[in-house]
């Protein structure tokens, strides 16, 4: 099959076969996410002020854009994350920085897509089915000749068109790895690390956009073989997955010690899945850095909330109560009001309950018995039973096990394992008060500052 990786808008113009457009950060992927919504009306513009007309005339009309608009012309960001939440009706319209000007210096192209990692598999076997020529656009041709993802993107449609290894992975390895993916993660959108997770995982919204052009917009429409390819892929058995390697479930809170653990996984061979729980407590910033660290490796992630109300009188964590400071020499000595009932039970539970629905057969996360607050659910006697009902009371069976590699480390070996896993602890959140910068007064900041003094690292 020929294919090309256009270089040039001219490309674009000249080309009269089939043509990809791929805006992986975000553009194809929104459009996916829309689609999979079950967005029935969706255009695109490659030029804002024909998506505000449209606007100003139907307010109804959802446009999906990381443009700036005028204050009257309300729109949500181009997040395939949002995207996922929307309804079938209203009109969406979507209007970009690169992806959708790309599809409009298509004029002559026989058929429109657009494509990303998110309907990989699924537009690479249409598009062999449909026959070459193809073109590959990166949508970086017009705009943030940086984004070096659409490039790798395309580099892998290439290879998968002409009987190459696409090799998606390691082209997401290498995004994730890129100062660009990090600006992005840490200093771009709101959703960054939920877009993130969705536009960086193969075949996550495995459907085929198609766009017709007719004048200065562009219809939208999923292609009829996507969806009997969708229905394939649901009824495929998931159980295959499980042959390939071992897995774990990583209770993962975005502090140093989970981020340490989930590091630790990984560099044990095991496919992880992150699980992380928010249970009321007083801010959600734990949760955001997660969701960000989360999306940096190649975890499966899995978020969930839970409503325990008795726990706004019972700990400080959650509720009213002030959280405590105590001297480093006290900590540990009586147990504090931070102390959350029963909360590692439950948790391990929760985690156990996804290992047993996954196929995984290690349950890893980091209580510590040594620098610790002296909670009764961080030591090793609350392990060694718990493991023995899991395995008795699940289909986990005699071969699970419960990894808590840290519980007899010191907080400063703990720091010094996770350099060694090269585990992003710079960007961990530990603190049990948000806001901008850790407190440095709880027994959280006390307990992880004093690891870094004895650890000789900044
Ligand atoms: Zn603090």
């Amino acid at each position: 099959m020929k294919v090309k990786i256009a270089a040039s808008v001219e490309d674009c113009a000249a080309w009269a076969g089939s043509a990809v457009v791929i805006d992986v950060l975000r553009s194809s992927t929104t459009v996916c996410a829309l689609l999979s919504a079950g967005k029935k009306d969706i255009v695109l513009y490659g030029d804002k002020n024909f998506a505000a007309a449209l606007k100003r005339k139907n307010p109804a009309v959802e446009i999906f854009s990381e443009l700036e608009f005028p204050a009257d012309v309300k729109h949500k960001d181009n997040s395939p994350f949002t995207a996922l939440k929307s309804k079938p009706s209203p009109q969406a319209v979507i209007v970009t920085t690169a992806g959708t000007p790309a599809i409009m210096t298509l004029k002559k192209a026989k058929n429109i897509f657009m494509g990303g990692f998110c309907n990989f598999s699924a537009l690479a076997a249409h598009l062999k089915k449909l026959g070459g020529p193809v073109l590959l656009v990166p949508s970086n041709i017009i705009a943030h000749k940086e984004h070096l993802e659409d490039d790798l993107c395309a580099q892998s449609f290439k290879r998968a068109l002409t009987g190459g290894e696409p090799d998606c992975a390691a082209a997401i390895k290498k995004i994730k790895q890129s100062a660009r993916f990090k600006k992005f993660l840490y200093g771009g959108p709101k959703t960054a690390a939920q877009d993130a997770e969705i536009c960086l995982a193969e075949n996550s919204l495995p459907l085929i956009p198609r766009i017709i052009l007719n004048g200065n917009r562009g219809a939208i429409n999923a292609c009829r073989a996507e969806a009997k390819q969708r229905r394939a892929a649901a009824h495929k058995p998931r159980r295959s997955e499980a042959k390939t390697g071992k897995k774990a479930v990583i209770l993962f809170s975005g502090g140093m010690d989970s981020t340490v653990c989930l590091y630790w996984a990984q560099a044990h061979g095991y496919e992880c899945h992150t699980l992380t729980i928010s249970y009321g407590q007083k801010h959600e910033k734990e949760v955001s850095v997660a969701r960000a660290l989360a999306a940096e490796t190649a975890a499966q992630t899995h978020f969930i909330k839970l409503s325990m109300p008795w726990l706004a009188g019972a700990t400080s964590l959650a509720g009213g109560k002030k959280i405590p400071s105590h001297k480093l020499m006290e900590i540990g000595k009586k147990l504090p009001s931070t102390y959350v009932p029963a909360r590692n039970l439950v948790f391990v539970s929760l985690a156990a309950s996804l290992a047993d629905s996954i196929g995984a057969e290690a349950v890893v996360l980091g209580p510590n018995a040594v620098d610790f607050s002296g909670y009764p659910d961080c030591t090793p006697q609350f392990y060694a039973p718990l493991t023995q009902a899991l395995k008795t009371g699940t289909r986990l069976g005699k071969n699970f096990k419960l990894l808590t590699p840290l519980i007899k480390l010191r907080k400063a070996e703990i720091i010094k394992l996770g350099r060694a896993l090269n585990a992003p602890l710079e960007k961990t959140w530990s603190c049990y008060n948000g806001g901008k910068t850790p407190c440095g007064k709880c027994d959280a900041c006390k307990l992880r500052a004093q690891g870094f003094k004895q650890a000789k690292e900044k």
